[in-house]
This record gives C-alpha cells, sequence and structure tokens, in this order.
C-alpha cells in the first residue's frame, strides 16, 4: 500500500478524480513541455460525462495558464481502459511534441499510462486487514502505531497538519450561507443546521444536529470548491472530520489523540483503495460514502480505544450497509445527494461503533471479505450508475 499521505489530499473541491487528479496530471505534463504552446486535452468517460457539473474543463484550463489550452468532451468512446480516461497531447508551432494517457484512479490519485514517474511508492508490505491485525496483536500494538513504524519521520506532523486543515473547512463552511454554484439553486445549510436549536432539544438530538451541520459544513465547502482534504475523496470528505471534530469537542480530545483515530482511519482507506476502490466512476457511491463511512467508524472505535476486533468490526459494518449504493449527482454536480449524504455516512458511522462495541463476538464476516465484495459488486453496477449522471437521482427532474 502506498503512504496515508496520499489518501488525505488537501486541495479544492468538488471532486478528487475529476477536479484534484486531472490538475495533476496537467501540472505534471505542463512541466515535462515547458517548451510547448498549446495543449489540448480529450476526456472520455465518466470524466466526459460529469466534467462539466464538475468544472474539470476549468481546472485543466487553469492549470495550463498562461498557455491556451483546448478541452473536448468525448462521450462516444465506451471503450476504455479506466472510466476516468484524459489523453492529452502539447504542441509548438501546430506540432504535436508529446502526448500522454493518463486514468484518474479515485482519491486524487493518477497514474500514466505509459510512465512510472508519479505512480507511488508502495511502502506497507502488509494489506489486508487480517494480516495487519496479526501484527498488531503480536507486537501489541494500536493500527496506527504499525503505521508510524511505516511512514516517514514527518508524517505525524503531515497528519496533524491534514486535522487542522479539516478543522478548517468546518469552520468556513459553518459561518457560509447562500446557494451553492452551479445552477441548481442548492441552499447552503450547515449554518442552519448547526445554529437552529430546539428548545427542548435532547441531547442526541443535538448530538444529530450538530455532527450533521459539520458535515454539511464540509461537503457545502467542497461544492463551492473551497479546500477541504480528501478523506478518502472530495465528494466524501465531511464523514470522517464531522465525527471527529464533534467528538474531540464532546469529550476534550487532543489533537495527538485526534490524529490516532485519523491514522487508523487511513489504514482502512488505505487497505479499500489496495484491495477495493475508493472511485465513484469505478465501484459507485459505495466506493466513496461507503468507504469514507468505514474510515470514520475505525477512527471512532480508535477514539473509544476499542479493541482491533471491534474496530474490524465496526468497519465491516459501514461498508456492508452501503454495499451497491449508486453515484448520480444531479447535472453531475457534486451536492444532490452527496453532501447530505456525507451527513448520513457520518450518522451511521457513530450507530456501527456502537453496534460493534456490544455484538463485535457475533461477527460472521470479515473486514477484507467485504472490501472484496464492495469491490465485485462495483464492477456489476450498470456503468449509468457510476458517475455518468445518466441514471436514477440524476434523471429526477427538481424544482
Ligand atoms: S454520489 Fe457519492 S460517489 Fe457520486 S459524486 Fe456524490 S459523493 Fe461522490
Amino acid at each position: 500500500m502506498e503512504s496515508i499521505k496520499e489518501l488525505y489530499k488537501i486541495g479544492r473541491g468538488p471532486s478528487s478524480s475529476h477536479t484534484i487528479g486531472p490538475e495533476k496530471a496537467c501540472l505534471v505534463f505542463k512541466e515535462r513541455n515547458s517548451d510547448a504552446d498549446f495543449f489540448k486535452v480529450t476526456l472520455y468517460g465518466s470524466l466526459a460525462k460529469t466534467g462539466k457539473g464538475h468544472g474539470t474543463d476549468v481546472v485543466i484550463q487553469k492549470a495550463f495558464a498562461p498557455c491556451n489550452c483546448e478541452v473536448e468532451f468525448n462521450c462516444v468512446e465506451t471503450v476504455l481502459p479506466h472510466p476516468n480516461t484524459l489523453e492529452l497531447l502539447a504542441f509548438t508551432e501546430g506540432e504535436v511534441v508529446d502526448s500522454a494517457r493518463v486514468f484518474s484512479i479515485g482519491g486524487g490519485s493518477i497514474v500514466f499510462e505509459d510512465s512510472e514517474e508519479i505512480q507511488k511508492e508502495k511502502i506497507y508490505n502488509l494489506c489486508k486487514f487480517a494480516d495487519i491485525a496479526a501484527y498488531c496483536e503480536q507486537k501489541s500494538i494500536r493500527l496506527w502505531e504499525y503505521a508510524l513504524e511505516v511512514e516517514d519521520d514527518d508524517f505525524f506532523k503531515y497528519m496533524l497538519y491534514v486535522w487542522e486543515a479539516m478543522k478548517n473547512s468546518i469552520k468556513s463552511g459553518l459561518a457560509d450561507s447562500g446557494t451553492l454554484p452551479g445552477g441548481l439553486e442548492v441552499q447552503k445549510k450547515a449554518q442552519y443546521l448547526f445554529s437552529s436549536q430546539h428548545i427542548d432539544e435532547s441531547a442526541e438530538t443535538r448530538e444529530h444536529r450538530m455532527v450533521c451541520s459539520y458535515a454539511f459544513a464540509v461537503g457545502e465547502q467542497n461544492a463551492s470548491g473551497e479546500r477541504i482534504v480528501t478523506a478518502p475523496t472530495c465528494g466524501a470528505a465531511g464523514v470522517v472530520p464531522a465525527v471527529l471534530l464533534y467528538q474531540q469537542e464532546k469529550h476534550r480530545f487532543s489533537d495527538e489523540r485526534i490524529v490516532q483515530a485519523l491514522i487508523t482511519a487511513g489504514i482502512i482507506g488505505n487497505i479499500i483503495k489496495t484491495n477495493g476502490s475508493i472511485s465513484g466512476a469505478e465501484c459507485g457511491c459505495q466506493a466513496e460514502i461507503g468507504s469514507a463511512c468505514a474510515m470514520a467508524a475505525a477512527a471512532l472505535a480508535e477514539l473509544f480505544g476499542l479493541s482491533l476486533d471491534k474496530i474490524e468490526y465496526a468497519a465491516e459494518i459501514a461498508i456492508e450497509h452501503h454495499l451497491g449504493l449508486t453515484c448520480d449527482p444531479i447535472c453531475g454536480l457534486v451536492q444532490i445527494p452527496c453532501i447530505e449524504r456525507n451527513a448520513v455516512a457520518a450518522m451511521r458511522a457513530i450507530n456501527a461503533v456502537s453496534l460493534a462495541s456490544f455484538l463485535w463476538n457475533t461477527r460472521k464476516i470479515s473486514f477484507d471479505s467485504i472490501v472484496k465484495t464492495m469491490k465485485e459488486t462495483g464492477r456489476d453496477i450498470h456503468t449509468s450508475y457510476k458517475e455518468t449522471s445518466e441514471a436514477g437521482l440524476a434523471k429526477i427532474n427538481i424544482q
């Protein structure tokens, strides 16, 4: 597995595969063609079908500025090596001087078809939860301590920075109001949720409202193209921070303790990324929101000091009950259902931990098996339900 740093990327929304990944590909291509005077990028598959709504063309043109870049959306070609494929051409005085085919594989990660240049080093030898858990048990260490053994010396510092960025995205989202860009006239609701206290509100209702307002805050910042942290993707970026910030405020956990939980979530996300998928275009929303929910459940279980078995069960429950979830955002914008879905998944992560803490010794399904099942399910989901905005919710005429 790659470094957990590759999972938590700080960047602008609204989509890790449609904005952060393509932007990175263009910047690398521009740097290797610094003498070129014109660029052309063709988007295929899901990038072509929902790229407009996600603002992929705008991000690409900004990446190549001040050089001009033409962006073409090719929705005709269907036989593709990856559902998020880009072709890049560099020109000098009208002649093609370089070309590349790049796949945006989810979570902002990219792969150049013919080059190893930005493929990240696999630094984790153990890629299955069962193997990592056995190692941790043998050494009597927590999951996050295993990550610290593998990652470099700057890792914990980077993760503190990630946590700071997550908190800032919640803070900015709560301070924001008005409507989201894109034309759907979707109201920003985080601030309203945060401040709408009922007169006789129970502690449970307040908890739900707070957690949901934090998840909305990040989702709305993402939809506005503001800075967020992929966890594991832009569209699902609100789940993990919402759960963790609420618990930090409630129990006064230190930032260091929260980072230990974030690292635990990172191990879970990394296992899914390696053995399953975190890409909506590849496996539907189960791979984005389902993965985020599993990460948040594992993080919360770590915060509560639960055993490895309970952490595994909580993460397994979270994935299991997102199996088959489709990705069909209206107009290709990461707004409906994405933002609300972050809030629902945050609550579900809390429920998963609660169930796991009571029922852990009745568990029948391993985390590794559910990740495999999620990938198989994702492959069987019809393409039109995998970030193309051609089916399901995307067909509803909203008022
Ligand atoms: S529906 Fe889910 S996978 Fe699709 S863009 Fe929204 S959050 Fe991402």
